[in-house]
């Protein structure tokens, strides 16, 4: 008898957590108003058999629904309001967002090209298919529903154009408040965040988390609206938003402060630094510069040129070296040197690193100038095939038949030993070169990670990552140990220079700080989820095919958390691909690497030239739709 019950029991609990596991959370917040937790959040007000709904239904279970109100138009929240509002629903989205929803094809469309040489830096996670828009608001606006008065607030920051929804219902004043912040004071990811500062004259790339100052100043009109709860696109209802909003504002000044201090673009653009700061620090807080690196030459030492961003390392016989080749009047220059006698042939070629302006015209001065070219293991793929990363100021131009050395690889050139370092500073791909001359100076080329004021990682899509051994502590570790009387040199910055023990330390130091001080915005179980977007990502971001044709992919996943994580993989393909598997799932250790491959077959019919692929992920406490993407160009 007692074998028979055992498998009856087993079952039994099988079906229980199923349920739990699977089933989403539905919490009755006041007689009126139901909440909806599943992969995102979604509130349902109910009144007289009708149905107001903000974010969407992420649970799948309402057939329909008067509106649909929607924060911001980012893809991970936008799915679960789709249906409703193809069913029917009104749909009412942020008007600076709404080009996002309507002409989603377009943006897709114009990406194919402008992911190339891209230095706004802006998130793609937006929606990869139209949705209808019936309404477009901004803040001052107000939608009247049954006999509620919704008000709408202009609060953008996490997304450019996002606005907030309050509204008393059952007495309670609410507030739906998208992605401005998660739980108590804390914020998805700061990526997000990363955009041009007009009056701090800073662009796109150099602005780290650039609409920081819009954010804490949105998150301030939300605590003005005196609201009681808070419900965000994500993670759990706030019930105490001031206190929760207070918390949130000073994470964000204590991280804005720690970049500012030890940052290389102190040295770029001065000033203009001190603007950023007031923009997102309080009137009488201060940042605390590093004071510039101990040692400052004027200039290089004679046996080497620069030339724009790259330079040209000369031997006494008159052949050369060069670092980087990423506009024609490098060339140009190159062409004027052999001219006066001064260079007689390029012998060789470095790349420090993918970025557009240190590798567009490459492929130009190999053809005119025949040298080997040469790169780390770590650089290879991205240089070759560029257009397969979703990455800053990506180059179009793949560099062919690339030399790609091993880390530490020694090179006797001329009176010149040279040695070949993968150096992960500005971004995760980037090399250095040790050129020693006989007798004579130590230079570290280390391409653009350090200038006399820091640590180059302004723009936060280069995956400057915070791992100890990994990004710039590898780096900092590196310069620790070299020899005392090395110079450094960045290829945008004409002066060589040197910090002291003491200053690489401190930057160290900083760094360390700043781990933690992530560890507590964020609300993952590892700090740099919030500044690495391609934590999860597709490769290849980009392929051609022709209708019909098998293709390939794998999902990558950096599992940045300090322990083993099972990752579950679903691919989302557009109508008539096929996909095989339809899911998978692998166990990740901490701060590794791994992927998983999916098989995707073109259908043979169709006219449409761009489709775009997402990936669902789940992992830990998170389920994220449409996270990551990649791109297939269709031609018959
Ligand atoms: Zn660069």
């Amino acid at each position: 008898m007692k074998r028979k019950i055992v498998p009856v029991t087993i079952f039994a609990l099988v079906l229980i957590l199923a349920t739990v596991c699977h089933a989403e959370n539905i919490v009755k917040l006041s007689p009126h108003v139901t909440l909806c937790q599943n992969a995102v959040n979604g509130v349902f007000i109910e009144k007289d058999g009708q149905t107001l709904v903000i974010y969407g239904d992420p649970g799948g279970n309402l057939k329909k629904a008067d509106k649909v109100l929607f924060t911001h138009s980012r893809r991970d929240v936008v799915w679960s309001g789709r249906k409703l509002v193809e069913n029917g629903a009104e749909s009412v989205v942020p008007v600076r967002e709404a080009d996002n929803f309507s002409k989603a094809n377009d943006f897709w469309t114009s990406f194919i090209k402008t992911r190339f040489n891209d230095s706004r830096q802006q998130t793609t996670k937006v929606p990869i298919r139209p949705l209808r828009v019936d309404r477009k608001v901004s803040g001052g606006d107000t939608i009247d529903w049954q006999d509620l008065e919704v008000k709408v607030l202009d609060t953008p920051g996490y997304t450019r154009g996002a606005v907030s929804y309050f509204v008393n219902v059952d007495d309670i004043t609410y507030g739906f408040v998208g992605d401005v912040i998660y739980g108590d004071g804390k914020l998805f990811d700061l990526y997000s965040l990363q955009d041009a500062v007009d009056d701090a004259k800073i662009g796109g790339y150099h602005g780290y988390a650039g609409r920081l100052g819009e954010l804490i100043s949105s998150l301030r009109k939300v605590s003005n609206q005196n609201p009681d709860i808070l419900v965000p696109a994500h993670g759990p209802v706030i019930k105490n938003p001031k206190a929760a909003i207070g918390l949130l504002i000073q994470r964000l000044q204590a991280t804005y402060k720690n970049y500012l201090s030890i940052n290389a673009g102190h040295w770029y653009f001065k000033d203009n630094y001190e603007v950023l700061a007031a923009r997102v620090l309080e009137p009488d807080d201060k940042v605390d510069w590093m004071p510039y690196a101990e040692t400052i030459r004027k200039k290089p030492p004679s046996w080497i040129v620069p030339i724009h961003n790259s330079r040209l390392v000369l031997s006494g016989d008159g052949a050369g070296f060069l670092l980087d080749c990423g506009s024609r009047s490098i060339i140009e220059e190159i062409i004027k040197l052999r001219k006066s006698g001064r260079l007689s042939r390029l012998e060789g070629l470095l790349i420090t690193h993918y970025h557009n302006d240190h590798t567009n015209e490459i492929n130009e001065l190999v053809r005119q100038f025949k040298c080997p070219v040469y790169c780390s293991r770590e650089s290879k793929d991205i240089l070759e095939n560029p257009g397969a990363y979703r990455l800053p100021c990506l180059t179009s131009q793949g560099v062919p038949d690339l030399i790609a050395l091993p880390d530490g690889h020694k090179m006797r050139w001329k009176e010149f030993n040279l040695t070949f370092y993968y150096f992960p500073g500005q971004t995760l791909y980037h090399d250095a070169l040790l050129v020693e001359k006989d007798d004579a100076e130590r230079i570290f080329f280390i391409g653009d990670s350090f200038t006399p004021s820091g640590i180059d990682d302004y723009c936060l899509q280069n995956r400057n990552l915070l791992h100890s051994g990994m990004g710039f502590f590898y780096c900092l570790d590196f310069l620790r140990k070299m020899p005392p009387d090395y110079l450094l040199i960045n290829q945008h910055v004409l002066e060589p220079f040197r910090y002291n023990q003491e200053q690489i330390k401190y930057i160290t130091e900083v760094l360390e700080k700043r781990k933690q001080i992530l560890a507590h915005l964020f609300p993952w179980d590892g700090p740099n989820y919030g500044i690495d977007e391609r934590w999860a990502r597709i490769y290849p971001y980009g392929q051609k095919a022709k209708p019909g044709q098998r293709l390939e992919i794998a999902v990558k996943i950096f599992n940045h958390s300090n322990s083993s994580h099972v990752f579950t993989v679903r691919p989302n393909v557009p109508e008539g691909f096929q996909l095989k598997p339809k899911k998978a799932s692998l166990t990740i250790k901490p701060r590794k690497e791994a992927e998983t491959h999916f098989e995707i077959t073109v259908p043979n019919t169709g006219s449409e030239k761009v489709h775009v692929i997402t990936s669902d992920i789940k992992f830990d406490k998170w389920d994220l739709r449409h996270w990551c993407e990649a791109i297939i160009e269709v031609y018959p």
